[in-house]
């Protein structure tokens, strides 16, 4: 799993790749933009404070073998063919591009020449999602979160029996996944606060977000043909940040006891870059034990490696820009800071399990984690639990207040692995609240 493109030493002949950022050379994540001087979305590769064109360069005939037939499928419009491909066929592509990049391979002398047609500034892309997603599937996985607002709903059973067994999830829209950037118009819906006796309609007035982690797809499952778990973690070609943007007072009163419909299919922010797995190979931990007296899980979701190797340490974080800090040129405010390994379910149980009953999985469908809260104070992944239910709202340093969001507030997440040489990270993952 860990290969020469993880060494943490080398850097890139692209200057900025080399300065702390999210994109190294050891990270090569991709992703889907149009640049400014406009034509189709294309397939590229983010390094440093540049985005690689890949189908400039296979024109330019940088690839060839099984790597320039995923270069090839990486190059379109929309990640999904790439997504499609085996595991073997995304990490020879991983290989060849972190030899063009690099500083120390004999390979830049190739490319090197060529910078000026096939790297972009970054700033001046459009950034797209980054597969056509035919399906996106919320899971609950954060047991925290789940435990957290049980407490408010139900305190004397905060986890309902199943949790521990099941992976909760439900079927979300994909129609209105969007990338970093894209505003949120706050939904309408109907309410029933307890003051109430009958619903009334109305913009939401407890706008949350979710800091999540989204899961891309890759080769899936034919229908009726459920992926056996020590199978299901290579379905998965990479992450993305999620921000499950939620509207409480929609949720409570219409959710129970099918599932989110308006509270939750306004919106879905995605980070645009897609962290391959192979990326992420050295920050692969082993799955948190479950405290004593946890039920083991049962058997089609029980696979040794997978226990050992199957969760991410990614470090998470939200932060928040009010209106007010901007005109005050204030910084954004950290408001929640949690972990990937804060999950109860690793992402290849989420996929045996979606699975089991036979659903098929397609190449760019979206699994999302459910909201990553930790235990501590100041871990939790929305405001709803840090407000407790709104109750508290949350102080910021700008003297405001938040229980819920507010029109023009920013929700940014951000997600990395590792300090120092070698770290990487995920990107942008912002969105403002209009009116
Ligand atoms: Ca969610």
């Amino acid at each position: 799993m860990i290969d020469r493109t993880h060494d943490p030493r080398p850097t890139s002949w692209v200057a900025s790749a080399n300065t702390g950022g999210d994109f190294p050379i050891q990270n090569l994540p991709f992703g889907v933009f149009t640049p400014p001087a406009g034509g189709p979305p294309r397939g590229g590769v983010a390094i440093g404070a540049k985005i690689l064109d890949l189908s400039a360069a296979l024109k330019a005939g940088l690839f060839t073998g099984e790597a320039r037939t995923a270069a090839e499928a990486a190059a379109g419009p929309a990640l999904n063919p790439w997504m499609a491909l085996t595991p073997r066929a995304r990490t020879l592509l991983r290989q060849r591009l972190s030899d063009l990049l690099s500083g120390d391979n004999p390979a830049r002398f190739q490319i090197e020449p060529l910078a000026s047609r096939l790297l972009h500034d970054a700033e001046v892309c459009v950034m797209g999602v980054p597969a056509e997603v035919g399906d996106y599937t919320d899971f609950y996985a954060g047991i925290h979160h789940a435990e957290n607002v049980g407490q408010l709903f139900r305190p004397d059973t905060p986890l309902l029996p199943n949790y521990k067994y099941v992976p909760i999830g439900y079927h979300g829209r994909a129609s209105s996944i969007r990338p970093s950037g894209a505003p949120v118009h706050r939904p309408s819906g109907q309410r029933k606060p307890p003051e109430l006796s009958v619903p009334e309609f109305g913009p939401s007035r407890s706008l949350d977000y979710e800091l999540e982690l989204g899961a891309w797809v890759g080769p899936g499952n034919a229908l009726g043909k459920p992926v056996a778990i020590g199978d299901a973690g290579s379905h998965i070609v990479g992450f993305s940040l999620l921000n499950d943007w939620s509207a409480r007072d929609l949720q409570a009163w219409e959710y129970q006891p099918l599932g989110p419909f308006l509270a939750k299919n306004f919106m879905t922010t995605v980070s645009p870059w897609v962290v391959t797995v192979d990326a992420l190979a050295p920050f692969r931990v082993a799955q948190k034990a479950r405290p004593a007296g946890d039920p083991r899980p049962l058997p089609y979701l029980w696979d040794d490696r997978d226990q050992a190797m199957g969760a991410f340490d990614i470090q998470l974080e939200v932060r928040l820009l009010t209106p007010r800090m901007r005109e005050r040129s204030m910084p954004p405010e950290v408001i929640g800071r949690s972990n990937a390994t804060d999950l109860y379910w690793t992402f290849a149980q989420l996929v045996a399990h979606h699975t089991a009953g036979g659903c098929n999985l397609r190449p760019g469908d979206l699994l999302g984690s459910g909201t990553i809260s930790g235990p501590q104070e100041g871990s939790q992944g929305s405001l709803l639990e840090r407000s407790q239910g709104g109750r508290k709202p949350i102080q910021l340093s700008s003297g405001e207040a938040r229980a819920f969001l507010q029109d023009g507030d920013e929700i940014s997440l951000s997600g990395s692995c590792g300090r120092g040489p070698g770290r990487i990270g995920f990107g942008r993952c912002s969105a403002v609240i209009l009116g």
